[in-house]
């Protein structure tokens, strides 16, 4: 719905430029939307828990309850009266295939579509949809990275339903399809997706919590990992992004000078959302409810052209598949509004960037287990979650960084805008005293109250002071009633990190579990052996603790002194895969094996190698038959005007020196280029690890130093000659 001029059309008016992007546009207008009704249309896309309750014979709803809400074994005699009932639901909506969603170790989602047809003896056709093709799909696996635990000659790899995750109905431009979420592994029963290891850690962190509940005297109840991922994105004039081969070929800008007008004025934050974009976040909002995500807030973030939507936190596996049909929705929708969403976590160099902060917590159906309630410091089960969380983070830094590392990411972590590459943990004043009186006294007396805020104006309510400050700078601070992990890119998929965060606290409160059991056997009352087994803590993860300025020069020594880990680059923080530790963790808790943690690792540098390969590549590209060929084409110019000049007998100084530095900046240019050209195609040997560790010792550099005379190129040569939309031109969507 362009009711206004968009920036690119502005632009074109004043500068002559046509459009880039012919016949790559959706070419679908935009409806006006319609008002909504939120009760009525949310979830109607999905196969929820009402439409099974109605379809399903009442023996068979009740099985299946019991795998998604408790937890327990499929009962496979139920999958054919499931099959028959979500055909029949898919096919009356107009559905005539279905897929099994999946999500490989790519971070993206892929699926596969089969028709529901069966040819009938009359010569006709029937719809049909067996238990047998719901609960398992074969997919053609041999492309998907596995990291070589399924050679190619042995592609098998099967997709499994995964019944706590509602099936979906896509709406593609010609019609409607099912979608059914799906966990995906070899033939050998190894994870070769995202979603396997998640649900693995669920179970791992609900087993040991249920244990602490029973020693705490409750009712052992089923405890989930809850996540509510905050999304930042970009939104770019779909006409620049066309214009932009780096954007289109890797998703970031690999050019680009910074503004005049940059995020300084602080003008964009919490503005009001431009007209385009706001429709554009309706319509994307109306299609999350259809299927059931229900999506929450939205605002400008803190960069122009940055926005930010959020939703109400679900249970760590549908929100991880939530995320990734919002991630969907986000790339499809922006693109009937004439924009395409960057969801890449830099894609403008010196402007901030996008994050993903995963809000993470956990608890039973109706307690969340790190709720402190309004005396902390006697809310010992509290005290005894968030411990384990701390504990976990500490034994585990190397983990929680590797949870958020790969190359998209190494251009922001530690950047001065994202949390730095150091693990630290925020707890605010509160739990801060509270954790310093455990410490001195073996017991807290008191909680530093939040309070009133007084506003100064009578009118105005008094508001409830949170006993916590924010901090925008720690990667994982405790808000509340959760904790936030910020260090997430934009682009990432949040099942990893939930994974490593759902394992290392699991086993932290196995290991809690043990000395409170051990407490309690030799007779210490259950309060008393529960500060026991805090306090004995406190000294342990104390050095994790950071409330103050993590973007801080003084934070950096600081962490230093305190022996934290640093690991600034991604390939790295890879190694963590290899670590015996971490081997020996996720194995004990069946979340991954050492195999699938070998897969993993190879995969992850792959990706790197990969991702800066093309970079490399599309960085010597565009720099040699875009860039350079304006500059020379400017030096004519200059020439030209400098002769005529002369001609005339004007002395033409100020076009002589203007054409001295443009040449000499060619020249740098043209020496620059060559090299790079070089380190591209040298590649550094055979092996994936090395060609990797080329990457990032020789090509990041070689593309560093083009970039910095293409900037400064950018600078001189006129606008009508520069061969790509700048920054300025892209960043100020309207
Ligand atoms: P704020 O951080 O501004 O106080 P919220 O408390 O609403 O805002 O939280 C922001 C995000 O955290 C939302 O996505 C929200 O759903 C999520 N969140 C809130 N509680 C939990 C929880 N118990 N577990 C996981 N995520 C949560
Ligand atoms: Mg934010």
């Amino acid at each position: 719905m362009q009711t206004r001029t968009s920036r690119f059309d502005a632009l074109a008016a004043a500068k002559g430029w046509k459009s880039a992007s012919n016949g790559q546009t959706n070419g679908k207008a935009a409806a006006k939307p319609t008002p909504m009704d939120i009760e009525k249309i949310f979830g109607e896309l999905t196969f929820g828990l009402a439409e099974m309750k109605a379809r399903l014979p009442k023996q068979a709803f009740d099985r299946l309850l019991e795998t998604i809400e408790g937890g327990r074994a499929l009962d496979g005699s139920v999958a054919d009266a499931v099959a028959l009932a979500m055909k029949e639901w898919a096919t009356e909506r107009g559905a005539t295939h279905f897929t099994h969603w999946f999500q490989p170790l790519t971070g993206l989602t892929a699926e596969k579509h089969d028709s529901f047809i069966t040819p009938n003896e009359g010569g006709g056709a029937t719809a049909e949809f067996s238990g047998k093709d719901l609960i398992q799909g074969e997919p053609d696996a041999s492309s998907f990275p596995s990291g070589g635990v399924r050679a190619t000659f042995e592609a098998r790899g099967y997709t499994a339903w995964d019944p706590t995750s509602p099936a979906f109905i896509v709406e593609g431009a010609s019609g409607p399809f099912l979608s059914i979420p799906t966990a995906f592994a070899s033939w050998t029963g190894e994870a070769l997706d995202v979603k396997l290891p998640l649900l693995r850690s669920m179970v791992a962190l609900d087993e040991q919590t249920r244990r602490a509940q029973q020693l705490f005297g409750d009712v052992p109840e089923r405890v989930t990992a809850t996540l509510g991922p905050e999304q930042e994105f970009f939104l770019v004039d779909e006409e620049f992004y066309f214009r932009r081969p780096d954007l289109v070929t890797t998703g970031r800008t690999l050019f680009g000078a910074k503004p005049p007008r940059g995020q300084e004025l602080e003008d964009h934050y919490f503005g009001s959302i431009p007209e385009r974009v706001l429709s554009f976040m309706m319509d994307v909002e109306r299609e999350l409810y259809r299927l059931g995500v229900p999506i929450k807030t939205r605002h400008n973030e803190v960069a122009p052209g940055q926005y930010e939507m959020a939703p109400i936190y679900e249970n760590a596996n549908l929100a991880a598949d939530h995320q990734q049909l919002m991630m969907l929705l986000l790339r499809r929708k922006a693109r009937d509004y004439g924009m395409v969403a960057l969801l890449h976590e830099k894609p403008f160099f010196g402007v901030n960037g996008s994050g993903k902060h995963l809000n993470w917590s956990f608890g039973t159906r109706d307690r969340n287990l790190l709720e402190p309630g309004e005396t902390p410091h006697d809310n010992l089960e509290f005290l005894f979650f968030v411990t384990a969380v701390l504990k976990a983070v500490e034994r585990h830094q190397d983990l929680m960084r590797l949870g958020v590392a790969y190359a998209g990411n190494d251009h922001r972590l530690g950047a001065n805008e994202a949390p730095p590459a150091i693990i630290s943990a925020f707890l605010g004043d509160q739990l801060t005293d509270i954790f310093d009186q455990i410490e001195r006294l073996g017991t807290a007396n008191s909680s530093k109250a939040g309070g009133l805020l007084g506003l100064g104006v009578p009118v105005l309510p008094h508001l409830p002071k949170h006993a916590g400050d924010r901090n925008r700078t720690s990667p994982f601070a405790f808000t509340g009633n959760k904790f936030e992990f910020r260090a997430l890119g934009g682009s990432q998929s949040i099942s990893f990190p939930a994974t490593v965060l759902n394992t290392i606290v699991a086993e932290s409160i196995d290991d809690m579990c043990t000395a409170l059991e051990k407490e309690l056997g030799d007779g210490v009352e259950l309060n008393v052996a529960l500060r026991h087994v805090i306090a004995a803590e406190v000294p342990n993860f104390k050095r994790i603790i950071f409330n103050g300025d993590g973007y801080s020069p003084e934070w950096h020594e600081e962490a230093e002194r305190r022996g934290l880990l640093n690991v600034p680059g991604s390939l790295d923080a890879f190694e963590a895969f290899g670590d015996e530790k971490n081997v020996a963790l996720f194995e004990k808790y069946r979340v991954l094996s050492e195999r699938e943690m070998e897969s993993r690792h190879e995969v992850a540098v792959d990706q790197y190698f990969k991702t800066v390969n093309i970079e490399g590549e599309t960085t010597a590209d565009i720099a040699a038959t875009m860039v350079l060929p304006a500059a020379v084409r400017y030096l004519s110019d200059l020439t030209d005007a400098a002769a005529r000049a002369k001609s005339v007998g004007a002395g033409a100084a100020g076009v002589l020196d203007t054409l001295q530095s443009l040449s000499g900046l060619i020249d740098e240019l043209r020496e620059r280029l060559d090299a790079l050209v070089a380190q591209n195609a040298e590649l550094g040997g055979d092996e994936i690890p090395s060609k990797a560790r080329h990457m990032r010792d020789n090509v990041i550099p070689a593309m560093s130093a083009v970039r910095d005379v293409v900037d400064r190129l950018e600078k001189v040569v006129p606008d009508d000659l520069w061969p790509l939309p700048t920054y300025r031109d892209m960043l100020f969507v309207k």
